[in-house]
């Protein structure tokens, strides 16, 4: 199992994902823990599906009883910030949601990376997770030894930063686990947990989903309370501030290899004006494809007609 493992961890980079590492498919208590008090605490806001999920999630052989180990992948999203215009007459759409919807992209990688696997040893069987059922992604990419969680709350991996998307296989096969993260280099800095507009990294790697922009702009049903309207400013979908002010990603992010993630909305196709006057069917074809279209219409509406707000209080002051 030893050269299988390794060679597999081989073929996910020459498939083309930036990080691979295998864990075992036990409980992760620890991690258990964490989210029990994220939801105890009522920071999920109105995601009932994962206070619905938490016993699952940090058990990935509830979704594949016979799973014995995980191999996880991560996948380099970024596209250089000069090719992105800012400006508050322009919305901004988080960078992640520029290309290609990711979900197929990972999930066509790691299929593909499941039948080699299938080919050297017939007796294998798996499943690919891809936001495709609840699992807790980050602490798995931990223990499989990608990077650690940080006060941001998203995963850095040393050396390459946090612009990157996870997801793994569930395997039947024992593999030998890699060695887990077991460091944090965020050290003393507290960039992100300063520059968040919103407020909602209220301490070191804890999220208050229920201001985060990124939360409010894609998860969220329902009306977004006042309060945290103006702190979406011209942000239509996600946020990306904690992490463009991240060192980690402003010194070592390099420009993704996947085509498939080339940024689709620059300059006035995102004008705010212009968004609005867009008919369902228009918002359909536009974002046809990507991880905006699954957000859907009437929540877009709801995000653009905040930041057309936002815009005229710009303009006043
Ligand atoms: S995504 Fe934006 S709103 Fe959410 S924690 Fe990061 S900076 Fe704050
Ligand atoms: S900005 Fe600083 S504290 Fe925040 S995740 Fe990056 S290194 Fe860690």
């Amino acid at each position: 199992m030893k050269n299988l493992a390794q060679d597999t961890k081989n073929r996910a980079l020459q498939l083309g994902f930036d990080a691979v590492g295998i864990t075992g498919a036990d409980l992760m208590d620890s991690s258990s823990a964490d989210l029990n008090k994220f939801i105890d605490e009522n920071r999920h806001g109105s995601m009932k599906w994962l206070a619905d999920t938490a016993i699952q999630r940090s058990n990935p052989a509830a979704f594949f009883p016979e799973a014995q180990s995980v191999v996880m992948v991560a996948l380099n999203y970024f596209r250089k910030k000069e090719k992105m215009i800012y400006s508050p007459e322009l919305g901004t759409i988080s960078i992640y949601a520029r290309g290609r919807d990711y979900h197929k992209i990972l999930r066509k990688k790691l299929k593909n990376l499941l039948e080699w696997i299938a080919e050297r040893e017939p007796a294998t069987r798996g499943r690919v997770f891809v936001d495709s059922f609840p699992i807790m992604e980050k602490p798995l990419a931990v223990r499989a030894g990608l990077g650690w969680i940080a006060k941001n709350s998203t995963l850095i991996i040393k050396g390459e930063g946090s612009y990157f998307f996870l997801g793994g296989l569930l395997l039947n096969l024992p593999l030998p686990p890699d060695e887990p993260f077991s460091a944090e280099y965020c050290g003393s800095c507290t960039r992100c947990l300063k520059a968040c507009p919103a407020n909602a990294l209220t301490a070191p790697a804890q999220l208050d989903a229920r201001k985060c922009i990124s939360y409010l702009t894609i998860e969220h049903h329902g009306d977004i309370h006042p309060d945290y309207q103006q702190k979406l400013g011209n942000y239509i979908f996600g946020c990306d501030i904690c992490q463009m002010v991240c060192p980690w990603n402003r010194r070592f992010a390099t420009e993704s290899g996947e085509v498939a993630f080339k940024n689709r909305f620059s300059g006035q196709k995102l004008n705010l004006k212009r968004l609005t006057r867009l008919t369902r069917e228009e918002y359909e074809k536009m974002f046809a494809g990507t991880a905006v279209r699954r957000s859907g219409y009437e929540r877009f509406r709801q995000t653009l007609e905040i930041a057309l707000g936002n815009l005229s209080l710009r303009a006043k002051n």
